[in-house]
């Protein structure tokens, strides 16, 4: 630009030159050279014009118009960005918090900021504007000027005469030099313009420079904008997916909700008209209902009267049902008294037949407290029939006969079983004896006294006696009572007297105190009657197992006084367990009385043969002397004979009542399997098989009354055989209770030696 103004401006000095020479050409001709002169003025003006115009007023308004459409457009697209963010925020006002909103809200002060250095840029070309418009309007001026001055000097001439035309141009050349100091000054301004116009278009550079920044900033934040705006596309695109998606799920549950809504309601429908047709099935029923409930409510309303007739009927059939179940009643115990009465007659006889004297055997096991050696080998074995057992010793087998055999296994229940009928019978007034025999331990206290857990025949003896007593106590009143003694080295001891000074008690003291260590006396009843008792042998009621629990630790107690062990007394003395039952029949007033006699015998085996001295010497032969005496005893029983030697022991003396004519008695012969104790064991049952022999008198029931006539009396009033037979007798007993002893239970009583019924136990 610059060097086409300087180039402009040479071309204008040249022609500045051609004008002088032609106006140094038109001095001579100075109308045409005038002429020609305005012609190139006017020329010049325009190009002048036309120069400024392409200088100044072109460019820089073409460059205005450029920029404020520019800025027109920007503003334009910042109202757009505007609308867009005031859109976008619209949409994201949902999550104000969000990363992007931050980032929007810093972009918006950006272009806040822009639009403040846009607004600040304009203001400045503004003033530019403003600048140039001022500057072209002073070159306007300063032209009209010197077109003034033209024009004044151009009448200046037309005024002045051909001489003066020479001062004219003298003139003029003053003029002209004049012209060429204006020319100088207007060239000086021109460059001072120039020198302007430059620095306008520094400046104006500076603002394109700006401007350039200001689209870079705008570009870049258009591109921001777009990136945004393409984040915003993806986020709502990924939004319209999700949107789509969960339009999907949900279209998909309706879908589901829809199709099972639907099977759903089908089932309805289909229950719908099940119940439907049960309706319809059930009106029938309903209506047969309806009908069933009036008729019942007819019924009911007749009920009362029908109830009280029924009621009435029932009461008379009832009465009637009553009276005839009294007869049957009546009639049923009569008959089965008279059947309990043959049962008892049966029972009896069985026994009768089996003899009264049974003799029973049990083999004790080999226990763990035997050892193992050769001698504790068996030498017991059996057979099918209960009744026999082989004893092998030294290669030969003895075979023995017995009334039953218990094995080594037997029960104490099963042992029970065997004796309990012999038990029972004392009840109907029979005297009794189970006799346990056999060597020292062969189980003869294993099998009378048991174990505290199992106990043995005494307990449980006691246990049935109890039974039968309740049983029978609508037509008896039966009484029990114990005695317990022992008989060692010949002497008879109480063992339920005790020391007074050890019975707290005082009541019984009175019934217990005694002399542990007194010897008793079997004597012949003062009344004359020929029984025997023993003065001051203590009886004690029974009533209860704890009774008898009591009574069989005194007894125990008393027993080992005087020996450290009690086995080893045991083993040398017999242990009687006397129990009396007394019964008065309520209706008729018969009196019976029975008597149990429970014998654990001393040991058996023949210690006077090995060698014993002193008392063991002794000791060894009066056991085995009352032991004689009682297999003499039953021999001579067997043999019938008109003597039978009772008196030759204390034990046979003592139980002479149980062991004669009518009484029964049943030998327990315990032995031992053991190779060992062979020869004792073929000894015990020896003596076993002799005592079995034996065939004792007829039975007779021991009964004060008198005899009866008729059965029928004797069914209603007597449950034994005995009275049936017309065999009934007043027998003597060799204890303090027998037959027709009232009197002497009461002498007894009265010497306060003898007391049935005392008030308590002692504490033991
Ligand atoms: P005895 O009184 O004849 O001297 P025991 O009755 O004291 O003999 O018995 C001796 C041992 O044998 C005891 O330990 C006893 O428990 C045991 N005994 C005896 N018979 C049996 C049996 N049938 N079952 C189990 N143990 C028995
Ligand atoms: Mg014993």
């Amino acid at each position: 630009m610059i060097s086409c103004l300087q180039e402009d401006k040479v071309r204008l000095q040249e022609e500045l030159n051609a004008t002088e020479s032609q106006r140094q050409a038109l001095s001579s001709s100075p109308q045409s050279q005038l002429e020609g002169l305005e012609v190139k003025l006017s020329d010049q003006t325009q190009e002048l014009n036309k120069l400024c115009s392409e200088l100044g007023t072109t460019d820089l308004e073409k460059h205005l118009e450029i920029l404020v459409l520019e800025n027109d457009r920007l503003k334009q697209e910042l109202n757009g960005c505007q609308l867009q963010l005031q859109q976008l925020r619209n949409s994201l006002s949902g999550c104000i918090s969000c990363e992007h909103s931050k980032e929007n809200t810093l972009l918006h002060k950006q272009v806040t900021d822009l639009q403040l250095e846009l607004g600040e840029k304009v203001q400045l070309l503004t003033e530019l504007e403003q600048h140039l418009k001022d500057v072209l309007q002073e070159k306007t001026d300063r032209e009209e000027r010197l077109n003034k001055r033209l024009r004044d000097c151009h009448l200046a001439l037309a005024k002045q005469p051909t001489s003066s035309v020479k001062y004219i141009t003298k003139k003029v050349e003053v003029e002209s030099s004049r012209t060429k100091q204006d020319l100088e000054e207007a060239q000086a301004r021109n460059h001072y313009l120039q020198e302007q116009i430059a620095v306008q278009r520094r400046l104006l550079a500076d603002q394109e420079q700006q401007l350039q920044d200001s689209w870079r900033t705008s570009a870049q934040l258009q591109a921001q904008i777009m990136m945004y705006e393409a984040e915003l596309e993806q986020t709502r695109g990924e939004m319209l997916e999700t949107f789509q998606a969960m339009e999907d799920e949900k279209n998909q549950a309706i879908e589901e909700v829809f199709l099972q809504a639907r099977s759903e309601m089908k089932t309805v429908h289909e229950n719908l008209n099940g119940v439907r047709m049960n309706l319809l099935s059930i009106q029938p029923a309903l209506k047969t209902l309806t009908s069933d409930y009036n008729c019942l409510k007819n019924h009911v309303r007749d009920f009362p009267c029908l109830l009280q007739d029924a009621v009435n009927q029932t009461k008379r059939e009832i009465y009637q049902a009553v009276e005839e179940a009294q007869k049957t009643n009546q009639d049923l115990l009569r008959k089965y008294k008279r059947e309990m009465q043959l049962r008892k007659k049966c029972h009896n006889e069985l026994v009768r037949l089996r003899g009264n004297i049974r003799v029973l055997c049990r083999v004790r096991p080999i226990t763990l407290e035997d050892g193992t050696g050769l001698d504790t080998r068996n030498i017991i074995s059996f057979d099918d029939d209960d009744g026999v057992l082989y004893v092998t010793h030294r290669g030969k087998t003895t075979m023995f006969e017995l009334d039953k055999v218990f094995q080594p296994h037997a029960l104490q229940a099963e042992v029970f079983q065997e004796v309990q009928a012999l038990i029972t019978s004392c009840i109907d007034g029979y005297n009794v004896c189970i006799f346990a025999y056999g060597q020292t331990g062969s189980g003869k206290t294993y099998t009378m006294e048991g174990s505290p857990e199992d106990p043995g025949i005494n307990q449980r003896a006691l246990r049935l006696l109890f039974g039968e007593v309740a049983e029978r106590s609508a037509d008896w009143d039966l009484t029990i009572t114990v005695s317990m003694a022992e008989i060692y080295n010949e002497t008879l001891r109480d063992l339920l007297g005790s020391d007074p000074q050890k019975i707290e008690d005082l009541t019984m003291r009175n019934l217990l105190a005694k002399d542990p260590s007194e010897k008793l006396e079997i004597k012949l009843s003062p009344d004359g009657s020929g029984q025997l008792y023993v003065p001051g042998l203590i009886q004690i009621r029974v009533e209860s197992v704890d009774d008898i629990n009591k009574v069989f630790e005194l007894g125990r107690v008393n027993r080992a006084t005087d020996f450290t062990n009690v086995n080893e007394r045991s083993s040398r003395s017999h242990a009687l367990l006397i129990v009396s039952v007394t019964g008065v029949n309520l209706t008729s007033g018969v009196r019976t009385t029975g008597k149990l006699n429970l014998v654990d015998l001393a040991g058996s085996e023949r210690v006077g043969k090995s060698g014993a001295e002193g008392p063991r010497l002794r000791e060894a032969q009066n056991i085995n002397k009352s032991l004689l005496a009682l297999g003499d005893v039953i021999c001579a029983l067997r043999s019938k004979q008109p003597y039978i030697p009772f008196r030759n022991s204390k034990l046979t003396y003592l139980l002479q009542d149980s062991l004669s004519g009518d009484s029964k008695t049943l030998m327990m012969v315990q032995v031992s399997p053991m190779e060992k104790n062979v020869n004792e064991t073929v000894c015990s049952l020896k003596f076993a098989q002799r005592v079995r022999s034996v065939e004792l008198g007829t039975m007779v029931r021991r009964a004060e009354k008198q005899d009866y006539s008729s059965r029928q009396d004797y069914e209603s009033e007597s449950p034994s055989t005995a009275a049936q037979q017309g065999r009934l007798n007043i027998s003597h007993s060799g204890g303090s209770v027998v037959g027709k002893t009232t009197a002497g239970k009461r002498r007894l009583m009265a010497s306060g030696e003898v007391n049935h019924r005392p008030a308590a136990l002692p504490a033991l």
